[in-house]
């Protein structure tokens, strides 16, 4: 039994290797699916800068209405609205994204068909190419929930979209990394418009650390700041989920992060 462990733990440490350093991890047009406002800029801000300065088209599909993101700014549908303003200041901040709102409950979003049907339309009309998502094993509902929401939306449209997982609150298995040292003064001006959240908690610091953390997979000098992915397909993202899911009803260990085939 052990020897046998040991032999698939070789097995698998013989197949790791380092992410890919990539320019970006795909061309436009780009949809980033954000559970949250300000979820855009601190999963992918620095990559979606230098889509727009490419110019590659930008969408960014706001999932949930941000109304329980903190205490300070009157009734939960005030906050909502006043989060949307900064949502739009943030996407004309990270070089003119467009954006929409989904407008579902913060923190009860659920998988209704109603809003697969809603993010249906936005991929056809969006015509994608590579589309940002959160990471499925990301230690917020709202996040895991919206990855499946895309994941619905494949199983019912197919498509050859490249899927993107970014982080937020749950760093990833990373399979491509960016460099956004030359964006990072734009990512920060983009953060800086969601004031009702650098109320509640240093976002600022919290994102040069995971940004300077992974600049270390790109190993030259001049390299300070970089976004970490993990590129696939629908398919493997979706059978990625499935088994992380699958791991959590059982009970067993450390999710299979990221382990499905890669692309
Ligand atoms: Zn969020």
């Amino acid at each position: 039994m052990i020897v046998s462990l040991l032999c698939d733990v070789e097995a698998h440490a013989a197949g790791l290797c380092r992410p890919e350093i990539v320019r970006l991890p795909g061309s436009g047009p780009v949809l980033l699916l954000a559970p949250h406002p300000d979820d855009e800029v601190l999963g992918a801000g620095g990559a979606l800068c230098k889509h727009l300065q490419s110019g590659d088209s930008v969408s960014v599909l706001f999932v949930t209405d941000g109304r329980l993101g903190g205490r300070g700014h009157g009734k939960p549908l005030e906050l909502a609205a006043l989060r949307q303003r900064e949502a739009i200041d943030a996407c004309a901040a990270l070089g003119g994204a467009t954006c929409e709102f989904l407008g579902a409950e913060d923190g009860n979003l659920r998988p209704l068909p109603t809003l697969v049907s809603a993010l249906r339309e936005v991929i056809l009309r969006v015509q994608p190419r590579l589309v940002y998502v959160p990471g499925f094993d990301e230690q917020h509902r709202d996040h895991v929930l919206t990855s499946a929401l895309l994941a619905e939306a494949w199983r019912l449209d197919g498509g050859d979209w490249t899927v993107c997982a970014y982080e937020v609150w749950t760093p990833l298995k990373p399979n491509c990394v960016v460099n956004i040292t030359r964006q990072m003064e734009q990512k920060r001006a983009a953060l800086r418009c969601h004031r009702s959240q650098l109320e509640q908690l240093d976002y600022l610091h919290a994102m040069e650390g995971l940004a300077q953390y992974r600049s270390a997979l790109i190993p030259l000098p001049d390299v300070r700041f970089a976004e970490a992915f993990w590129r696939s397909t629908p398919q493997a993202f979706t059978c990625g989920l499935e088994r992380f899911v699958a791991s959590q009803r059982a009970g067993g260990g450390p999710p299979p992060a990221h382990a499905a085939s890669t692309q």
